[in-house]
């Protein structure tokens, strides 16, 4: 089969021709028929994050078809369609038992540690391939497992209730996401914090505050906004030791900041009157989890979650379009996804 594969870090993904892969009792074998470019997907190829084991193939936002099940699985047959859970798991380790399959001692990732979507055909755990309405397109049953799903995990963590106040810093993919699923939550008012004013004008459409962090400080800002009262969950997805700690100054009472966005920078925060007074809490967030895809699909079929018209972008199972893409999500700040769909 074709697959499109990272051989060296700092390289070009190349094509390559490499055998179906075998399926054990319990794995399904899906015909590819999207899969999502992802800034990781870059990362990778640049040596940013680390891939021990080369070459693999990469993609780890996978959607398609199950083409042949092993003997022992009874929750997908084949001709079904799926779209795929990205973190293997064993099961049986002291997280995995309780359900933080996240932190599994031999967790893998399927596009990084073994071979992933970037091909006509990925082998599964059967238990990784969850139903795809007819409704979700395979481009977006591919794009929502990834940066969808950590947001409505970080939503989880957060414990965002009917009714409360949200502050989102940073409006690019995750944001958009995040304002769409913290209103199917029913929150109250919701805060977007940019500097962009293109993705500010496209929050206030959505019905959003909009905080222009150029005009001023957003902490203030938002205290103003909320009569000093501040907001019950903030959402940290831009990556910054700056947007944390603002994620963390802007909460009120019994208020929680959930911080997605990575950064290796520390930041301060004065704990008497940011977090001991008012009992608030800064919470870390970590993909995602098994048990959260049924509700995320649910919300996309609903349509509480829209992915745009105009907001994806196909390319061939071709390494010479897939680099291209990937050279593009390097520096792009637009809300365009690119989907590698196979010919069939
Ligand atoms: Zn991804
Ligand atoms: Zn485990």
């Amino acid at each position: 089969m074709k697959a499109v594969r990272l051989l060296q870090v700092g390289k070009p993904l190349e094509d390559a021709e490499i055998p179906v892969p075998q399926i054990g009792p319990s794995e399904v074998l899906i015909r590819v028929a999207a899969a999502g470019i992802c800034h990781s997907d870059a990362h990778y190829r640049a040596g940013v994050s680390k891939i021990e084991s080369l070459p693999v193939t990469l993609g780890h936002e996978v959607a398609g078809r199950v083409e042949h099940v092993g003997k022992d699985v009874s929750n997908v047959s084949a001709g079904d369609r799926v779209c795929v859970h990205y973190l293997l798991y064993c099961g049986s380790c002291e997280f995995c038992v309780r359900g933080l399959e996240q932190f599994c001692r031999s967790g893998q990732m399927i596009g990084k540690h073994r071979d992933g979507g970037y091909a006509e055909f990925i082998n599964v755990p059967a238990r990784n391939a969850f139903a795809l309405p007819d409704e979700i397109s395979f481009e977006v049953g591919a794009i929502m497992m990834c940066s969808s799903a950590t947001v409505l995990h970080a939503l989880n963590k957060a414990r965002l209730r009917a009714g409360e106040s949200v502050a989102i810093f940073g409006f690019g993919g995750l944001g958009f996401s995040a304002l769409q699923l913290a209103r199917a939550f029913d929150c109250g008012e919701i805060y977007v914090v940019e500097i962009n004013p293109t993705k500010l004008a496209s929050a206030t459409k959505l019905g959003a505050v909009a905080i222009d962090a150029k005009s001023g400080d957003p902490v203030e800002q938002i205290k103003e906004a909320t009569n000093g009262k501040g907001v019950d969950v903030s959402l940290e997805l831009v990556g910054s030791a700056q947007t944390m700690r603002q994620a963390a100054q802007s909460l009120g009472v019994l208020g929680r900041a959930a911080l997605v966005g990575l950064t290796a920078e520390s930041m301060s925060i004065f704990p008497y009157t940011e977090l001991i007074n008012k009992e608030a809490e800064i919470i870390g967030v970590s993909d995602h989890l098994a048990s959260e895809i049924p509700t995320l699909l649910e919300f996309v079929r609903s349509g509480k979650l829209r992915f745009p018209p105009g907001s994806l972008r196909v390319v061939d199972l071709d390494a010479g379009q897939v680099n291209a893409a990937l050279d593009a999500v390097q520096h792009s700040i637009d809300h365009v996804r690119t989907v590698i769909v196979p010919k069939e």
